[in-house]
């Protein structure tokens, strides 16, 4: 089941490039693994999947203790000042950087271990309340800031497109996330480096490849409906 749907989505990546011209191995899918336990990542892993998703520190570290394999773990979740510390050196990118403050963070603790931390910033594309994220208008400021900091590089930029049952009505906002991605390429620095674009889940991944996304975040696609009860 769980590797009929990777096929499935995989699938639907490609027919999606095709479409607008795109080389598929433009696109890196994550599967997005929060709430699924160890068996069903080790299904996906069996597949060839690489790349897995989730969005609490806790079960992070839990996770990554119990699968023996080298995985490639991104953190997709809020993530708060004081948890920096427990996942800076085990993930291989935090996409939900929404603040000076928590890059802030991320430089100290990646200083302490003699690392580089490769972060997205988050931008609340459609300004949702409930989100959140950078605005894009402060896109620019927050980039200026990071830039002097030696020991974290963005690597490009991550949205949560709002809930909608049409994936089309979330177009204008990949869009809009794409010529912002571009835009900020003058702002490339040695630690600033365009070459994400984080976009897309389950209802509007293949909107989102269409519009330029680079990494799809997919969980529901992949695994199933998530159970939050037990
Ligand atoms: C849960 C989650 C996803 C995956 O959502 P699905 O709709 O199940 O594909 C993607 N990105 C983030 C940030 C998430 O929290």
């Amino acid at each position: 089941m769980i590797q009929n749907n990777l096929k499935h989505v995989e699938e639907n990546i490609i027919k999606a490039c095709k479409k607008v011209g795109r080389d598929p191995n433009e696109v890196t899918l994550i599967a997005v693994s929060k709430t699924k336990p160890v068996d069903a990542i080790q299904q996906a892993i069996d597949y060839g999947i690489q790349d897995f998703g989730e969005n609490k520190v806790q079960e992070l570290t839990s996770k990554i203790e119990a699968i023996p394999e080298k995985l490639n773990w991104h953190l997709i979740g809020h993530l708060q000042r004081n948890k920096v510390k427990y996942i800076i050196d085990s993930v291989c990118l935090i996409h939900s950087v929404d603040s000076i403050r928590l890059a802030m963070q991320i430089e100290e603790e990646a200083r302490k271990k003699g690392i580089i931390a490769n972060i997205l910033i988050e931008v609340n594309i459609a300004k949702e309340e409930s989100k959140f994220g950078v605005a894009k208008e402060d896109v620019p400021k927050v980039l200026k800031e990071i830039k002097n900091l030696k020991h974290v590089c963005v690597k490009g930029l991550m949205t949560i497109a709002p809930y909608v049952e049409n994936a089309e009505e979330n177009r204008k906002y990949f869009s809009e996330m794409y010529k912002l991605f571009i835009d900020m390429r003058s702002e490339n620095a040695d630690n600033i480096r365009m070459e994400i674009l984080s976009m897309g889940m389950t209802g509007d991944y293949q909107v989102a490849v269409e519009e330029g996304a680079t990494m799809v975040r997919v969980g529901t696609g992949i695994f199933g409906e998530r159970d939050y009860t037990i």
